[in-house]
């Protein structure tokens, strides 16, 4: 400790990159300092150290962590309690660009697996940015020796010291009951589960935290409600449960189908206490699929929904630099069979409509030979019979999906019912006089294998990997646009599909044998055995990442205008 201090005065007043020389690890009373990198300059990236506190020391029994949710919520409780407590510290902006900063790569509604806290057997490590202070370019040591000597300390006193059982207790508990409720999802055939009493709606577009004011809760009609016995509480959950099949949301505009899509989408994530998504849980397999024109597709058999083109191009292997709509949302439910996806979530709103239907009318005036599309409508029966993949579709205006539909719920002033019965004694009574277009079966799904050549980090003389905010990766020479992925809910987990991208790479994993699916098992094995700092390019601190799925993943390579596969 004395020798930072030591180290830090020697420096004073000096030009910045003379901070270099305080790269290393010290001791304090109360923990150990690793200083990993520093930065190269006052407005570059802050610098990133590592406290490590003896888990001893703490409230942090081993039965708190003896699973793995349990682990990722105690980490998330000291990452959300370190964030709150570096608040606390008056703000002092001294000195030029980020002098002063000191953060935590903080969580938001949701509870991901992250590496701003890690808690192992023998330590709890805290990973901070700090920007070491500065007056232009000199160097003010008395400011970096005040965040070293007294905020980190204090901070760490309060946020991981200070830690007492009734800070964990509740967050295990709800970690234990969500955990518990995914668990029976998938033993009783459920694709999601609304609980009652949640609170859907959000505070705006661009915010994840709840609507405060005028929001209806949740409550199940009656035929689709289950309880859910959970641990921690005497009284099951109850609540919605919706089935594997095919399930249809109805209801006129603005009465609440679209929110409730979305949070079937969050529910693959755990929300907080307090979000009103507590009980929301969808399988985590679940994928929302949109349309996105412009999009790249490199070699995807798009042929179950989409034939021959017109001038004879072949769909069987379908590429391009620049999808339609409904090319770009066929090509995504092919990718995410491809990446293992157990349902489906589809939005009327964000989606082709041509891919979608095809009625009577225009059945009889374009012959289906001249019409390259199978609309999804003839298609959801045979993905969920020959793949198992559900879909749960949103729809105002396409009542010819009542037919094929298992479930149907109304959305009527935010409150939903069960209305299966009535849609399909409509569906007897005023037949479609469509005929079924999709075949006996859903089509095979080729297996791709991307080439070496797919990623290239290179950029000039140097690699060049970053994320630049949640939706845009810059890979070398290429931006990999993410705006379209729905279910990509932190800026770190996208820093950490870059890493992965960037391991992939690195470790040669591209030999032109892998294929996709593969390649994505491997990188969640390399995250579940070694941690999600693992496949990071940094040494100590890890970085600011959070584990994505392996959908957003997938969807992150597909979407390289590189990619080029050899099947
Ligand atoms: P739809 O997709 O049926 O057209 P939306 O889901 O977009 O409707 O909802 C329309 C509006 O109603 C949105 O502003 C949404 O935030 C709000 N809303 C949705 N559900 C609720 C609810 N349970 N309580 C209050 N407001 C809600
Ligand atoms: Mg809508």
């Amino acid at each position: 400790m004395e020798t930072l201090r030591k180290q830090l005065r020697a420096i004073d007043q000096k030009g910045y990159k003379a901070y270099k020389a305080i790269e290393g690890t010290y001791s304090f009373p109360a923990f150990t300092l690793a200083i990993d990198h520093v930065q190269g300059d006052p407005f570059a990236e802050p610098s990133k150290i590592r406290v490590i506190v003896p888990r001893a020391k703490t409230v942090l029994a081993a039965e708190w962590t003896n699973t793995t949710p349990r682990r990722i919520r105690c980490e998330d409780v000291v990452a959300r309690r370190v964030h709150y407590e570096l608040r606390q510290w008056p703000s002092r902006v001294r000195g030029s660009g980020k002098s002063g900063l000191v953060l935590i790569d903080a969580p938001g509604q949701k509870v991901l697996e992250r590496t701003a806290v890690l808690i192992g057997d023998e330590t709890i490590t805290v990973c901070l940015s700090v920007g070491l202070p500065a007056n232009g370019r000199r160097i003010l040591a008395k400011e970096a020796e005040s965040i070293f000597f007294e905020q980190i300390p204090a901070v760490i006193e309060r946020a991981v010291y200070g830690l007492r059982e009734g800070d964990i207790r509740p967050a295990v508990e709800l970690a234990d009951q969500q955990h518990t409720i995914r668990r029976y999802l998938h033993e009783h055939g459920l694709v999601a589960f609304v609980a009652n009493g949640s609170i859907l709606p959000r505070e705006s577009g661009v915010s994840d935290k709840p609507l405060r004011q005028g929001a209806v809760p949740f409550q199940s009609p009656p035929e689709l409600e289950v309880a859910i016995p959970v641990p921690h509480r005497t009284e099951p959950v109850k609540g919605m449960g919706i089935p594997k099949g095919i399930t249809l949301i109805v209801g006129g505009g603005y009465h609440g189908k679209s929110t409730l899509l979305q949070a079937l989408e969050h529910g693959v994530y755990d929300h907080i206490s307090g979000d009103g998504r507590e009980f929301v849980i969808t399988d985590s397999r679940a994928v929302k699929i949109r349309a996105e024109d412009g999009r790249s597709v490199a070699h995807v058999d798009i042929s179950p929904f989409i034939g021959m083109l017109p001038y004879g191009k072949e769909t069987t292997r379908f590429s391009t630099e620049n999808a339609s709509g409904s090319t770009s949302q066929a090509a995504s439910m092919i990718e995410m069979i491809e990446a293992g996806a157990s349902a489906f979530l589809i939005d009327e709103d964000t989606s082709a409509t041509n891919l979608f239907m095809r009625d009577a009318r225009m059945q009889a005036l374009i012959a289906k030979e001249a019409e390259p599309i199978t609309p999804y409508i003839d298609k959801a029966r045979q993905l969920f019979h020959d793949y198992g993949i559900s879909t749960v579709l949103v729809v105002g205006g396409l009542g010819d999906y009542f037919e094929i539909a298992d479930v149907v719920i109304k959305m009527e002033q935010y409150v939903p019912s069960d209305v299966t019965v009535e849609a399909k004694r409509i569906a007897a009574n005023m037949p479609s006089g469509r005929k079924a277009e999709g075949g006996e079966s859903f089509g095979h799904i080729r297996e791709r294998i991307p080439r070496p050549e797919s990623l290239n980090s290179q950029k000039g003389k140097k690699a060049k990997v970053t994320a630049r905010g949640r939706h845009v990766i810059q890979y070398g020479q290429t931006d990999v646009l993410l705006y379209a992925l729905e279910q990509l809910v932190d800026d770190s987990q996208t820093r950490a599909i870059a890493a992965a991208l960037f391991h992939i790479e690195r470790k040669g994993w591209l030999d032109g044998k892998k294929t996709v699916r593969q390649l994505l098992d491997a990188i969640e094995e390399q995250w579940d055995r070694h941690g999600l700092g693992s496949v990071s390019f940094r040494n100590g601190h890890p970085g600011e990442l959070a584990r994505p799925r392996r959908f957003e993943l997938a969807a992150a390579l597909n979407r390289l205008r590189t990619l080029r596969c050899s099947q």
